[in-house]
């Protein structure tokens, strides 16, 4: 290995976490979000092990995504685009077969023009905001939306959805606030399928309407704070040891020499920085794992390589190219993203580009290679 560590991407364990979401939410369906590059592990092979688990829904957040991701997948599976139609897209966005959220009255009339222009209709989802303020039509443009039907004349609705703003937290009152609002929208466009769940949302003890919308649970990250995460880890990060030195007390360390030994110290730097998305908050205070042992970050983080105090690991696991766990069974994404005062979603979408990246097939795609001529 030439790169400064090791990604290793288990869609096998992806592909658990998808049967698992699948068993909670039933009977409603499983859409997968792959937005953001599958939340960093590539949304490619994300998007087709989960087909191979019988997924037939994907959400990118980007016309951009959509536009990489459609000519990778079967021609049957739709692409939904969450962060909806932006002015000048709408055309390209038929064209690719992309399938738009709705999120505004606006929308809704350019989408319409261009279905016009088509002379048929075309396929959309709606996205009515329950609560959050953030996308989807605020409740004057519901109003004026149920007050004129005919702009959904040329518009072939697969789902109305709306989104949570306090999903992780089951017990915010928010949360019933928002699905009592959601239904009574929803009862307007009768027959027409629900979604509301996203991957905290999946965890709450009612139903999930027809489809939820799972993320970061996909990948392995807790949908909840408080519960024991169900799911498995689907990554695991690998560095090498690319330099040792003893040092005598006293001696300061990396940028601003912020740390100082108070004993003789063993460091070991790590080629792995922020520049890898490490993130650089974590200086003096994330750690990694050598031989199973914690190995506390000492000073800084620079933009490529981290210095980490091994004093406490035997002689035995320490030489140039030794193994320095970054993430895996020591440390999961939800460790580090709590150290370093964020959420595993940002840990794993800032996953580096220049990481080697291995990944292990998920058993479905084995059997489907193996019985490939
Ligand atoms: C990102 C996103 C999701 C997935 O959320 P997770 O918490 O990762 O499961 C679902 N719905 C919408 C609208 C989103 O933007």
């Amino acid at each position: 290995m030439v790169a400064g560590a090791r990604l290793t991407i288990d869609l096998e364990a992806l592909a658990a976490n998808y049967r698992l979401i699948r068993d909670r939410a039933a009977p409603a369906a499983v859409g997968g979000v792959v937005k953001a590059n599958g939340y960093g592990l590539g949304a490619a092979e994300v998007a087709r092990t989960l087909i191979g688990e019988g997924c037939c829904h994907l959400f990118v957040a980007l016309q951009s995504e959509a536009e990489v991701l459609v000519p990778e997948l079967p021609a049957d599976i739709p692409v939904y685009i969450l962060n909806g139609l932006l002015p000048g897209g709408e055309r390209a966005c038929a064209a690719l077969g992309a399938i738009p959220v709705l999120n505004s009255l606006d929308q809704i009339e350019r989408w319409s023009a261009e279905a016009a222009t088509r002379g048929g209709q075309l396929p959309a989802v709606l996205q009515v905001d329950s609560g959050m303020s953030r996308m989807g039509l605020p409740a004057d443009e519901i109003e004026q939306l149920l007050a004129r039907p005919e702009l959904l004349g040329s518009i072939d609705l697969r789902f109305v959805i709306s989104h949570l703003a306090c999903a992780d937290e089951p017990g915010d009152a928010a949360n019933g606030a928002q699905e009592a609002r959601f239904r009574a929208i929803a009862a307007h466009f009768p027959g027409v399928p629900l979604a509301l769940d996203n991957s905290g949302g999946i965890f709450h003890a009612r139903d999930h309407f027809d489809l939820v919308r799972a993320g970061i649970a996909l990948y392995g990250g807790a949908p909840h704070g408080e519960a024991p995460n169900p799911m498995r880890a689907t990554v695991a990060l690998e560095a090498r040891i690319a330099q040792l030195r003893t040092i005598p007390a006293g001696t300061g360390v990396g940028y601003g020499l912020t740390f100082q030994t108070t004993r003789e110290t063993r460091i070991a730097t790590i080629p792995v920085g922020y520049a890898d998305g490490w993130p650089r908050c974590l200086g003096n205070r994330g750690a990694a794992y050598i031989a199973g042992i914690r190995v506390p970050v000492a000073g800084r983080v620079s933009m490529d390589s981290i210095t980490l105090d091994v004093t406490d690991v035997p002689d035995e696991h320490l030489y140039p190219g030794a193994p320095v766990e970054l993430l895996g069974p020591h440390q999961s994404i939800d460790q580090v993203a709590a150290d370093a005062g964020t959420i595993s979603y940002e840990i794993l979408t800032q996953l580096s580009r220049r990481y080697e990246r291995v990944y292990l097939p998920a058993a479905a795609s084995v059997r489907i290679r193996s019985i490939a001529p």
